[in-house]
């Protein structure tokens, strides 16, 4: 097998309709975020590349060799795709990470858990049935399901294999073509499913990947009147703005968007695995992460003595480059974002917060020409502040004190955003009471950012609409149809034949 570094990026080709060419868009730059170096200069897909997908997925979805097959059939070309995922797991992750500077460890778990998509939304294809409902007259009555047709996902740059996998994933799986938008600072590794998905022998033109500016590529495909649904992640007023243009010609549309997720620690939870959970929680991935536990309650008994833990064993996170198998925290996605991160801490600070640690760019060579950043713990703030209300999408954790369950709910529950939390608790049923209680998507006892493809994701509140992964998940790509067959033989009365 290659080393890593060995292996090389795609070439920076989009694959329109099926086919590889050279996009006619701007100039997409990714950049290793380690060292500032440029992965590959591409053209993004144009307005007309894009309208050329379009027409050639159309032709695709409505051919008998993709619309004809049987369930099980198309399962074996999802199998295909997931084999193609396995056996290129080292490529993939190691793409990723150049694309966005992730370590290795979490792409390849990312990989795994794409090939892991596609085979759990072949089989729910496999087995889904359809219903025959109550009869109430003198026909037989059906609940059956279409494919929508075309449907266009359109990708964030945080855990990019992962997050097309559950999109495309169940799209295919019932039937439809798909146009995948990647976000413009990680196309590399959608660029190489598409290579996968070719070599996975799918009816040609069926799959895209149109990397290109968000709002003409994105644009077009929320607009579009051959587009049956867009499924979105990405940031809340994106999809606000995206959510705004499906209404105009009625389209549904998911929504995965972003968070501010409570973490709360009671003074009878395992401390040991509050401390680990809580640092899991916000740290790795350096934070970029909706899910991140961003708000930390510490009920007020034993707050000095967790968070006091907490900043000591938050110092010691290995900060590093993400091929370093010891990395804990690798660099952010670009300097850019890392510099708008740093703003909002330095901002919070200048409103008052205390910094407990981090709050600045790792010194040394290593880091310079990085986009690093220190795991940062801010205290001395309330819930009201900025800080606790925006999401920061970076290291950064604020801690609060909290007296009791009433209290803590409330707090978990004042924030804009529902997308997740953790309850650290020997006492299961006050965990129980407390996650019934948070609006929130999910809710992690004694634990934080664990995921099961079975178990449906998504927010509440401005996290965001409609439901990913679990069996319910592929219902976001299916037009669902009643049928109606007379069983009388006679016709109707009304006309008095
Ligand atoms: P973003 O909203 O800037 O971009 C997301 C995607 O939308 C990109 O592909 C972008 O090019 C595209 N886009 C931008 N403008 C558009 C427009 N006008 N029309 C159509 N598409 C457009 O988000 P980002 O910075 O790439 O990702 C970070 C955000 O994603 C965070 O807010 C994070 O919380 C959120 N996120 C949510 C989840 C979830 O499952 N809830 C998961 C990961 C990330």
């Amino acid at each position: 097998m290659k080393r890593d570094q060995d292996i090389d990026l795609p070439d920076g080709r989009i694959f329109v309709g099926g086919e590889w060419e050279a996009g006619n868009g701007a100039e997409i730059r990714s950049v290793f975020p380690a060292d500032g170096s440029l992965n590959r200069a591409l053209r993004g897909a144009s307005r007309e590349d894009g309208l050329r997908a379009i027409a050639r997925a159309k032709a695709a979805q409505a051919d008998p060799s993709w619309r004809g097959l049987k369930p099980h059939q198309r399962a074996r070309h999802l199998h295909a795709i997931a084999d193609g995922i396995e056996a290129n797991a080292a490529r993939i992750a190691f793409i990723q990470s150049r694309d966005t500077g992730k370590t290795l460890a979490e792409t390849r778990a990312l990989a795994a858990s794409a090939a892991g998509t596609f085979r759990y939304f072949a089989a729910v294809a496999e087995t889904w049935d359809e219903a025959l409902t109550a009869q109430r007259g003198e026909a037989l009555t059906m609940s059956v399901h279409e494919p929508l047709g075309l449907v266009a996902a359109i990708t964030p740059w945080n855990s990019p294999i992962a997050s097309d996998a559950q999109k495309v994933a169940p799209a295919l799986a019932a039937g439809n073509a798909v146009l995948l938008k990647p976000a413009s600072w990680s196309p590399l590794v959608s660029l190489e499913l598409a290579r996968i998905v070719e070599a996975a022998g799918l009816p040609k033109g069926l799959f895209s990947v149109l990397p290109g500016a968000g709002r003409e590529i994105g644009g077009l495909l929320v607009t579009h009147p051959d587009i049956a649904r867009v499924s979105f992640t990405g940031g809340t007023e994106t999809g606000r703005a995206l959510a705004r243009k499906a209404a105009e010609k009625l389209m549904p549309v998911s929504l995965e968007l972003g968070g501010k997720s409570p973490t709360i620690v009671f003074a009878d939870a395992d401390m040991e695995q509050a401390l680990a959970g809580v640092m899991f929680g916000v740290f790795s991935s350096t934070g970029q992460s909706c899910i991140a536990g961003a708000r930390l309650f510490v009920q007020r008994s034993v707050f000095d003595e967790f968070v006091g833990r907490l900043v000591e064993a938050t110092k010691r996170l290995k900060v590093g480059h993400p091929f370093d198998p010891e990395t804990q925290v690798a660099p952010m996605v670009r300097r850019e974002h890392r510099d708008g991160v740093a703003a909002m801490v330095s901002a919070a600070l200048a409103e008052g917060a205390t910094l407990l640690c981090g709050g600045a760019a790792p010194e040394g060579s290593d880091f310079e020409a990085g986009a690093y950043y220190l795991p940062t713990i801010l205290s001395g703030v309330t819930n009201e502040a900025r800080i606790c209300r925006e999401e920061v999408f970076g290291p950064v954790l604020v801690v609060m004190p909290f007296e009791d369950e009433a209290e803590v709910v409330s707090l978990g529950n004042d924030n804009e955003y529902g997308l997740a939390a953790g309850i650290w608790t020997r006492d299961f049923p006050k965990a129980w009471r407390v996650a019934r209680a948070l609006r929130t998507g999910t809710v992690w006892i004694n634990t934080y950012k664990q995921f099961s493809i079975s178990t449906p994701f998504g927010g509440e509140k401005e996290s965001g609409m409609g439901r990913e992964k679990g069996r319910a998940g592929m219902l976001a790509y299916m037009a669902q149809k009643a049928i109606y067959a007379d069983l009388s033989g006679a016709p109707l009365p009304w006309a008095r034949l």
